[in-house]
């Protein structure tokens, strides 16, 4: 699909560029030319007076959507574990199969990885897809993206989740535009509309509104969903499915990277989305001073020290412990918020805590708004004040 231009018929008035969300036109030789960055919208069709531009219909071939079954959940595993996001996926998927009346099944990919689909099953898969060779032993793009959509234009699901992990990011769409598909990244919400459509909601605009997506012409429907947001499914142990396997063949060339040497970040792991107590820090905190005092308060109560983007920007904590919407979701049982403001895309990411503590010197802060118990002062006061009363 794309815009046509009719020489004939423009002026050359620059309208359109005008009226272009993407600033995606440009004129040349006192005709509009479309970029690259053109999405389609057709606001410039809309707004040219004199009919000279027109959307190209090519490509765009209906697609027969009841050829489409079933919801897929991409089972990302490192090292033979399977990543915590896919049995959370898998509790999300089995809601979505269960509304449509269809079947969960999960793609596992890898070496020697037969043995996790029993995991899979467990946690609710109906059916296991499974591609084993060595060629897929550590992730490659060509590989696992090879494997999937031939998977897909077999198979026909109608919905395929990814983790929002870094190998989620980066399959999900090139399976997307493989498959001729949209992608919606980042989910923090999924539900079966009216019409048997995925309605996908992620935050917009820096996440002051929320945008619910749909993907009503192609198939499948297809998002990614951060770690630590949906429920993990509850693991039901000797649950059977079927195994499907995929039989993956390769030929030369058809992965043009190769994996050398898998080095592994140096430096302490963090886990905030298993964690059951949170100790957070924002700029109220000012400086890497008053990151040790939260750390002692961490350490009394066998918590994990994390931070606002603002600390984080300011380099007081590591971007890995970073909570909120371009950070990490997080849900522990107890979350004590100190210092933090409780800015939108702050509270995207932990206002669903079990108890949320927080401390702040301002009592119209919004924290308050989500905090079960509030404290309203100086943190250097109330935290060695906690401190002493935990010693005693
Ligand atoms: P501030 O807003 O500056 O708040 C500091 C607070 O500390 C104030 O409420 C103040 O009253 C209090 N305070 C000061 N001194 C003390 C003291 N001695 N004792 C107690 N309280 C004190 N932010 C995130 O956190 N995570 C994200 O993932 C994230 N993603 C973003 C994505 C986008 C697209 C955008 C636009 C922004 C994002 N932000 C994110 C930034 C967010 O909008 C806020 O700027 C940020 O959360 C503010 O951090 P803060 O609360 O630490 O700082
Ligand atoms: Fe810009 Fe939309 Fe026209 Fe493309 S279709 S050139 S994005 S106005």
């Amino acid at each position: 699909m794309g815009i046509i231009v009719d020489k004939e018929k423009c002026i050359g008035c620059r309208k359109c560029m005008k009226s272009c969300p993407f600033e995606s036109i440009v004129m040349e030789d006192k005709y509009p030319v479309i970029g690259s960055s053109c999405t389609n919208c057709g606001q410039c069709v809309e707004n040219c007076k004199f009919g000279a531009l027109s959307k190209s219909e090519e490509g765009s071939a209906e697609v027969d959507l009841g050829l489409y079954h079933g919801v897929w959940v991409f089972a990302e595993q490192r090292e033979g574990k399977i990543m915590p996001v896919v049995i959370e996926l898998l509790g999300e998927g089995r809601k979505l199969a269960d509304a449509l009346n269809t079947e969960l099944a999960a793609v596992l990919c890898g070496s020697q990885i037969g043995g996790l689909a029993e995991e899979l099953f467990a946690g609710g898969a109906d059916k296991v897809y499974l591609a084993d060779a060595p060629e897929l032993e550590n992730y490659t793009t060509d590989a696992y993206s090879k494997v999937i959509e031939e998977a897909v234009n077999t198979y026909k699901p109608e919905i395929v989740l990814y983790g929002a992990t870094h190998i989620g990011r980066d399959l999900g769409p090139v399976l997307a535009v493989k498959a001729n598909t949209g992608l919606t990244a980042d989910c923090t919400k999924l539900e079966i509309g009216e019409d048997r459509s995925l309605m996908m909601t992620r935050p917009a605009f820096g996440g002051n509104l929320m945008a619910t997506i749909r993907c009503p012409k192609h198939r499948p429907q297809m998002s990614t969903v951060r770690p630590g947001v949906m429920k993990k499914a509850e693991s039901i142990p000797g649950r059977k499915g079927e195994i499907i396997d995929l039989a993956p063949v390769f030929a030369e060339g058809d992965i043009r990277t190769k994996v050398l040497e898998v080095v592994k970040a140096v430096g302490e792991t963090v886990s905030l989305t298993d964690a059951d107590i949170i100790v957070a820090g924002g700029k109220g905190t000012g400086g890497p001073e008053g990151f040790k005092l939260l750390q002692k308060l961490a350490d009394k109560l066998g918590g994990t020290l994390a931070g606002s983007r603002a600390a984080v920007d300011e380099g007081w904590i590591e971007k890995a412990r970073q909570v909120g919407q371009t950070g990490t979701t997080v849900k522990p049982k107890l979350y004590i918020a100190c210092g933090i403001s409780g800015a939108i895309q702050h509270l995207a990411g932990m206002q669903d805590s079990g108890q949320i503590v927080a401390i702040n010197t301002n009592e119209a802060a919004p924290i308050f708004e989500v905090a079960d118990y509030g404290i309203v002062g100086n943190l250097f006061q109330v935290i060695p004040a906690i401190l002493e009363a935990l010693e005693a």
